[in-house]
């Protein structure tokens, strides 16, 4: 059988990011972004063999875009498309693993709305579209929650009233779990480990940031919650605050539940506490200029993640290696550095040439000698959607 091709789809509320994935390649056949759907200055960008375009497709909502999309995909694949695997944001608790899309799915889908408002309708309406324009092709959803339904009930439940749980889904869900299971699978073959036997700390840091435990392939706790505020600082979301900060803000400055939200989801983190980006790039070169804000959102960062990393632990039976990745955890030697200054009692410590190598796509061990492992893994969470949608392809 000739090497297969996938489509990865990943659609938000006014963009369709997509890459085309040979399972012989390792880089993208395409790759692209189609943004600002449904307004005048919608836009196609995409890269193949021959290079990088743009091209304006005025108006075009999601099925316009995407069946603009799909004769690119064709040509990059050959003319055999096998599969397209669409990234779903929320599975709830009834989706374990990826599935095949039939009507059932759709409907548990469109089930989750409540659980993720703003992302699930979005990525519903990217799979509508695609199955209309294409559907003899088998399509497969991966969940970002899916991976994370293996929490022990400590660790996913939150002290509140059952019924909230019982009725309302109300607990812990963790996302980002496509990138956790790439990475750690991934660092159990770069350390030559059954992935079933390994221990593993991992810090994904792009714009949104978590934490995982993962043991024997399965996760046993994360940073991000009910929603993906919950945990780490990020670019602008705040993460943990006291949980009173609603009532306090609404009592004392009459701020709308609204208010609040946009507040502690947009306004917040990096972006909040220097008062000057949500970019780690931008923050560490104003750092370098001795930019207060820069500097102090830095701190708060490094410390807040290597205190989550701590918490992690605790779901660990022993410590096989800690994995960064994500724009920052695969670009910063700062970063890395600065947060594992603060876990002297995990008696992890860093060989800064190897930290300092690891950057733009290199992975490996950052260690110093005689420390457990710390390694730099760059995620690959198209590639691990197209495997999850190969194994899935009816044979
Ligand atoms: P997303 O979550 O949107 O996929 P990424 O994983 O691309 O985001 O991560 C984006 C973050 O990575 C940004 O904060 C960006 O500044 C940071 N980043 C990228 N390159 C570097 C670098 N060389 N040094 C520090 N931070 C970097």
């Amino acid at each position: 059988m000739s090497a297969r091709n996938i489509l990865v789809i990943n659609c938000g509320s006014s963009s369709i990011k997509f890459a085309l994935i040979n399972e012989a390649q390792p880089h993208f056949t395409l790759s692209g972004l189609a943004e600002r759907l449904g307004s005048p200055q919608a836009e196609l960008h995409w890269k193949n063999a021959e290079g990088k375009r743009s091209e304006l497709i005025q108006g075009a909502d999601h099925r316009q875009a995407l069946s603009r999309i799909l004769p690119l995909a064709e040509k990059a694949a050959g003319g055999q498309l096998h599969g397209i695997g669409h990234r779903v944001v929320h599975g709830g608790e009834h989706f374990t693993s990826a599935c095949l899309i039939d009507q059932a799915a759709l409907q548990a889908i469109a089930a989750t709305a409540a659980l993720a408002p703003l992302h699930n309708p979005a990525n519903l309406q990217g799979i509508e579209a695609a199955l209309k324009l294409f559907p003899q092709l088998p399509q497969v959803a991966v969940f970002d929650t899916a991976f994370h339904q293996s929490m022990p009930e400590h660790a996913y439940r939150y002290a509140v009233p059952e019924a909230l749980y019982r009725q309302h889904g109300v607990r812990r869900y963790g996302f980002h779990g496509t990138s956790h299971r790439f990475v750690s699978q991934r660092a159990s073959e770069l350390c030559q480990l059954d992935y079933q036997a390994s221990c593993w700390l991992t810090a994904h840091l792009g714009n949104g940031c978590s934490t995982a435990a993962v043991v024997n392939g399965h996760s046993q706790d994360t940073s991000m919650g009910l929603t993906p505020l919950e945990g780490l600082v990020m670019g602008t979301r705040s993460g943990d605050v006291d949980p009173n900060l609603h009532g306090h803000l609404a009592r004392t400055l009459g701020w709308s539940l609204e208010q609040i939200d946009q507040m502690l989801n947009k306004e917040s983190g990096l972006l909040g506490l220097s008062g000057l980006s949500n970019d780690m790039r931008a923050l560490e070169e104003a750092r370098e200029q001795g930019h207060a804000g820069a500097t102090l959102a830095i701190e708060v960062f490094c410390y807040r993640l290597a205190k989550s990393l701590a918490a992690m632990g605790c779901a660990l039976p022993r410590l096989d290696g800690l994995i960064f990745t994500g724009g920052i955890g695969e670009n910063s030697p700062l970063i890395r550095s600065r947060t594992v200054a603060h876990l002297r009692l995990l008696n992890l410590a860093l060989d800064e040439t190897a930290n300092a190598q690891c950057i733009r796509g290199q992975e490996g061990a950052i260690q110093a000698a005689g420390h457990p492992r710390v390694l730099v893994v760059p995620t690959n969470e198209e590639r691990q959607i197209a495997l999850d949608t190969l194994a899935l392809l009816p044979a």
